[in-house]
């Protein structure tokens, strides 16, 4: 005789209960607003549209996969991508979640990624920042409160220093163990929903304690803290769902935005960004996009006789005193008012780091410079590579020019090369229009002998 089971899942998925919350949906929204113009004024964002639109695809598909019992509908979930190598995400209540760079770069698969992704958006769901604050402080009922029980990483300084009253120094909770272990199951079960393999969330979280002996990942840690087993707590409920038998892995997408982040200068890491950030006295060179906010003008100031000093982590030079600094995505640009905007600059300097694998001064500048007459059809190169003096050390000089199409006059572009002791470029591209180059040219040459580097 054979005996007949119908066969059930032994165990149903755990079953999650929404923490007590005496605040309002609308406080979170508040409060994650408030905190991500924060965020955005003193993170260094990537804006780099097809890495954005990446990330947002899979930040959608996962919220529409939370579960209907844990949709907020009055919730808005937008993903920014931040220009820092650690591995590090956090979400604000309401939606505003934000990625590293270096998250997306050390995942080893999309479903890791978002594994990272699902686990924050669980804890916004389930509202557990206000929450927290429901269970540490239950006589306050303002929202001014709950900024100093969720302080974070935002930077002091002056920036800093102006937000306190406002309470909105909401960066990130320091989650409890058992809100960690609520995010970890209900970011499995978005995960599965979203025909993702929970197991890789877990695959993902011990990436990240591997990684944090490097230094790497404290920030994520000290906020999401273990809250024992993880990994083993994620693998059971992993068995408890219906996965999809070809769960989302290596996509296409995951592939090619991994090879555009490599191809981008180093990020720098989270301490870095901030010593900047208190350097300039809070004033966050990022915020102001030079692309968004100039405006060419047909008239442009002669460069200043007087310098000041510009430095970062990575360097100092002398600039012109009436030249304004951006910092963009890994580059510095340099350039009076009317010389910026969504071309680039008609008068200035960029200044940044490319990365190479050449080893080799000559041929690593020749790839930089093809790159950049790929980017500028108008340019040509007009002097073959010549031996110069960058920044202390043995560089190269190439010369390139054309009709700009922004000023419509021939524009002088020179690009000074060394190399760097990590083996990357190191590049400054000087431009002007060719009738104002002598006006230019020396202000360029001491420029480039000023420069400095640390590295
Ligand atoms: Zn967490």
């Amino acid at each position: 005789m054979i005996c007949t089971l119908a066969v059930l899942p032994l165990v149903a998925q755990t079953r999650i209960t929404m923490p007590k919350n005496k605040y309002k949906v609308q406080d979170d929204i508040k409060l994650g607003r408030d905190a991500s113009r924060e965020v955005a004024r003193q993170f260094p964002l990537l804006n780099d549209n097809q890495t954005e639109r990446y990330l947002e695809s899979v930040g959608e598909r996962l919220v529409a996969a939370i579960p209907p019992e844990f949709q907020q509908p009055a919730f808005s979930y937008q993903f920014d991508v931040v220009n820092a190598r650690d591995i590090n995400a956090f979400a604000l209540p309401g939606g505003p979640m934000y990625v590293n760079r270096g998250m997306i770069e050390a995942a080893r698969n999309e479903g890791e990624m978002a594994g990272v992704m699902a686990h924050e958006i669980a804890h916004v769901a389930l509202r557990h920042a206000t929450a927290q604050a429901t269970k540490q402080n239950s006589v306050g009922n303002q929202l001014g409160t709950i900024g100093l029980i969720l302080g974070g990483a935002i930077f002091g300084g002056q920036g800093g220093a102006q937000l306190g009253a406002i309470g909105a120094q909401v960066l990130q909770t320091r989650y409890s163990r058992d809100y960690e272990t609520q995010a970890d199951v209900l970011g499995s079960q978005i995960m599965a929903n979203a025909g993702y393999d929970p197991r890789d969330l877990a695959n993902m979280f011990r990436t990240i304690e591997q990684q944090s002996g490097g230094g790497r990942a404290p920030e994520w840690l000290s906020t999401h803290p273990n809250p024992g087993n993880r990994f083993e707590n994620i693998n059971r409920e992993a068995g408890r769902l219906n996965v999809v038998s070809n769960p989302r892995k290596i996509t296409p997408e995951f592939r090619r935005v991994q090879e555009r982040l490599s191809s981008m200068p180093r990020a720098r890491t989270m301490a870095e960004i901030q010593r900047d950030y208190q350097r300039t006295g809070g004033r966050n060179t990022q915020t102001q996009s030079p692309i968004a906010n100039g405006n060419y003008s047909r008239t442009v100031a002669a460069p200043s006789a007087r310098t000041r000093v510009y430095s970062n982590s990575a360097m100092s030079v002398n600039i012109p005193s009436n030249w304004q600094d951006f910092d963009t995505s890994g580059q510095v640009w340099f350039a009076p008012e009317g010389a910026y905007g969504s071309e680039g600059i008609t008068h200035g300097a960029m200044i940044g780091a490319a990365r190479s694998n050449s080893g080799n001064l000559n041929q690593a500048t020749r790839e930089y410079v093809d790159q950049l007459l790929q980017a500028n059809t108008y340019l040509r190169q007009t002097s073959n590579q010549q031996r110069a003096t960058v920044a202390g050390r043995t560089g190269i000089a190439t010369v390139l020019s054309g009709r700009s199409s922004v000023t419509g006059r021939n524009e002088v572009v020179t690009v000074y090369t060394a190399q760097l002791r990590s083996g990357d470029l190191f590049f400054v591209a000087t431009v002007s229009p060719e009738e104002e180059s002598y006006r230019y040219n020396s202000i360029f040459r001491d420029m480039v002998s000023s420069i400095q580097l640390n590295d």
